[in-house]
């Protein structure tokens, strides 16, 4: 399951809005459900247990930039990668550096930078 279809889930499953007539009548309008600010924030903690139980935490960019390799990847013999020192990949696992590299490439172009 992705992390965008966990989320999905999470909220389907445990997502109440109150009055029910509200969320359908923006729905209806073609608007978004304005939540109140408790919703919101129950919206938010949902998201969060879910992302937890899977494994998963939100990670500042910065950070992940900061713990990232720009180095490639090299392999030796035995399918390690020697650039990043992880020598005990099993067959079809990848090196942990490139997961992270394609993470960052596949960012949307951030704006709020000079
Ligand atoms: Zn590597």
């Amino acid at each position: 399951m992705t992390p965008a279809e966990l989320i999905e889930t999470a909220l389907r499953e445990n997502l109440r809005i109150r009055p029910q007539e509200r969320a359908t009548a923006a729905l209806k309008a073609g608007h978004p459900i304005p939540l109140s600010g408790g919703e919101a924030a129950y919206a938010s903690q949902i998201v969060l247990d879910a992302l937890a139980g899977a494994g998963l935490v939100v990670v500042p960019t910065e950070l992940l930039e900061a713990l990232t390799d720009r180095d490639e990847c090299w392999f030796d013999h035995h399918g390690g990668c020697q650039a990043h020192g992880f020598l005990s990949l099993e067959p079809g696992e990848r090196c942990p550096q490139a997961e992270a590299q394609e993470m960052l490439a596949a960012l949307p172009e951030r704006t709020d930078r000079a």
